[in-house]
């Protein structure tokens, strides 16, 4: 079985970037959008992040423009004492949830496509039901998969291990690229 989907703007992706698009098209334009993603949930890699994974800038200044993210608290312990707050995994999976049920839904504008994998040329695939899904953009395909990001953990260790060089620390939540700055940074490197 196939469905055919329409609107001004197909987004692929309902990580933080596309969420953040989303949010302004939904501010400044009239136009509607169909939003693909394959996992069942927005809020991209969070989504599979390990747990002790959190942001490493105050919540304040992330997420999308309409929606506060957190309540502009200062840490009152530990090591981001004295700080503005950092969200969790679990708040930031929670935020975009709440950005996708209470904004983007309720206009009427957002089809929502879940558990949907982007082929190409217009093509996707439901993952539980294997049906074929045709998307039409009538302004633009917008891609949210830009980043390609990766934090896989033995990619990392391969990383340090092919650097044969005396050891950086890992904070948990690097990305590839952040370590391959980190060497480059060190003394002597
Ligand atoms: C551990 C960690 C901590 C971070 N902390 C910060 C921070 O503190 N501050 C900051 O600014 N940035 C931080 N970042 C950077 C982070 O990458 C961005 O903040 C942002 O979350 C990236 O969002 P994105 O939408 O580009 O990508 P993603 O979150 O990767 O979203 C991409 C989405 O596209 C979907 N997708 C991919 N391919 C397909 C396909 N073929 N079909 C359907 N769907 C598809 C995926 O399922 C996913 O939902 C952090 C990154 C990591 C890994």
């Amino acid at each position: 079985m196939s469905a055919r989907y329409e609107a001004d703007y197909v987004v692929v992706g309902a990580g933080a970037m596309s969420m953040a698009f989303v949010d302004t098209i939904l501010d400044e334009t009239d136009a509607d959008v169909v939003i693909v993603d394959r996992y069942d949930k927005p809020g991209g890699h969070w989504r599979v992040a390990y747990d002790h994974v959190r942001l490493h800038q105050p919540s304040d200044f992330y997420g999308v423009n309409s929606t506060n993210l957190g309540e502009n608290r200062i840490d009152p312990h530990g090591y981001n004492e004295g700080l503005l707050e950092l969200a969790s995994g679990d708040e930031l999976r929670e935020y975009f949830e709440r950005v996708m049920r209470d904004k983007f839904l309720p206009s009427g504008r957002v089809t929502y496509l879940p558990n949907t994998e982007y082929i190409s040329d217009g093509n996707a695939r439901r993952i539980l039901s294997r049906d074929e899904v045709e998307l039409v953009a009538r302004k633009r395909f917008v891609d949210g998969t830009f980043m390609n990001l990766k934090a896989d953990r033995l990619q990392l260790a391969r990383t340090l291990r092919d650097h044969d060089r005396r050891c950086a620390p890992l904070v948990g939540g690097d990305t590839q690229q952040a370590v391959r700055q980190r060497w480059r940074r060190l003394p002597g490197t």
